[in-house]
């Protein structure tokens, strides 16, 4: 029996990264200003830190001005924000990166309110969400834009494909929604109230799933020829595990992303691209840049 491509999202995302470290190089040959990002990190949680860490590594490898910031898990909502305008106010600094989940007692929603919109990278700003939602020029978020590029990566034009969501979340299952019918797919979101989730998902041309429950998806109800996006990070006994049954849907599947190697890897690549993206339109809008050092 045949099986579906494997989208390999370590390999594109090294692409992008590699065309982003010789712009970067450019900008530098030309005397301008490099991207620079922030990440902030709360707490001590394990996989927040190692998230965090590639974050930093794989913006100092493409040539950008790397800052961390990390503070203690017991940190008050006021010093949090307080760190977050000031890194926002920062002429050589494009994106500011405030890793969730954030420690219980702090609020989410105000932290991220306290971005400046322009250096808001993770495109989650409520300002950010809603030029997504109207079709404005802004920063997409990380995760909904990683899913479209593996998509694109198959060279599949989605116009009038239905493509289905499972999961609403604010972070992944909205946003990817709204790109989705950016790119003229019809688009039907799922989460938990959803009655038949089978037949939904056996009725995708596109599959985006993003719940966070492992292997919810059976292989079976996958539509033959499908493409299969597995958001899901989900650790079972040490390993990393999607929400897709990955081999039996890889045997209906025309494509799929793998688990750990699909999603993960993009989303930090689309991280820097917004980054750099927020660097030259802050030149284009003649912001001023630091004095040199
Ligand atoms: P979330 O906020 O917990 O949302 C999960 C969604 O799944 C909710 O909308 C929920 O529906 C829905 N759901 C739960 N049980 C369901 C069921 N039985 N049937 C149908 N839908 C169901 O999670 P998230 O932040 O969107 O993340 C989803 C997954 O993606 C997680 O595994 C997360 O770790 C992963 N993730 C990966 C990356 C990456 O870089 N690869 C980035 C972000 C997230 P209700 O709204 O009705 O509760």
């Amino acid at each position: 029996m045949s099986t579906g491509r494997i989208i390999d999202g370590k390999a594109v995302a090294a692409s992008i990264r590699g065309e982003l470290a010789e712009r970067i190089a450019e900008l530098k040959a030309q005397g301008r200003r490099v991207p620079g990002l922030t990440t902030i990190l709360v707490g001590d949680d394990a996989a927040s830190k190692v998230y965090v860490g590639r974050k930093q590594r794989e913006a100092k490898e493409a040539g950008m001005v790397s800052e961390a910031e990390e503070l203690p898990g017991d940190v008050t909502q006021e010093e949090l924000i307080g760190v977050v305008r000031e890194h926002c106010e920062r002429p050589d600094i494009d994106g500011v990166l405030v890793q969730l989940p954030l420690p219980e007692g702090l609020d989410e929603a105000a932290v991220i309110d306290a971005i400046d919109p322009r250096k808001d990278v993770d495109g989650l700003h409520p300002i950010n969400q809603g030029a997504l939602f109207t079709g404005r020029e802004g920063p997409r978020p990380c995760t909904p834009l990683s899913c479209m590029t593996l998509v694109e990566s198959t060279g599949v034009d989605l116009t009038g494909l239905h493509a289905v969501v499972v999961g609403r979340s604010v972070l992944v299952g909205k946003p990817v929604a709204m790109l989705l019918l950016e790119r003229h797919a019809t688009v039907t979101i799922c989460h938990s109230r959803t009655r038949d989730l089978a037949a939904m998902v056996g009725s995708a041309d596109v599959l985006i799933a993003a719940v966070g429950r492992p292997e919810m998806i059976k292989g079976e109800w996958v539509k033959p020829g499908a493409i299969v996006i597995d958001v899901g990070i989900n650790r079972v006994d040490g390993k990393l595990i999607g929400d897709v049954e990955f081999e039996a849907a890889r045997r209906r599947a025309a494509h799929i992303t793998p688990v750990p190697g699909g999603v993960g890897p993009m989303t930090v690549a689309t991280l820097l691209r917004n980054t750099y993206d927020s660097c030259l339109a802050s030149q284009a809008s003649g912001a001023p840049s630091p004095s040199p050092s």
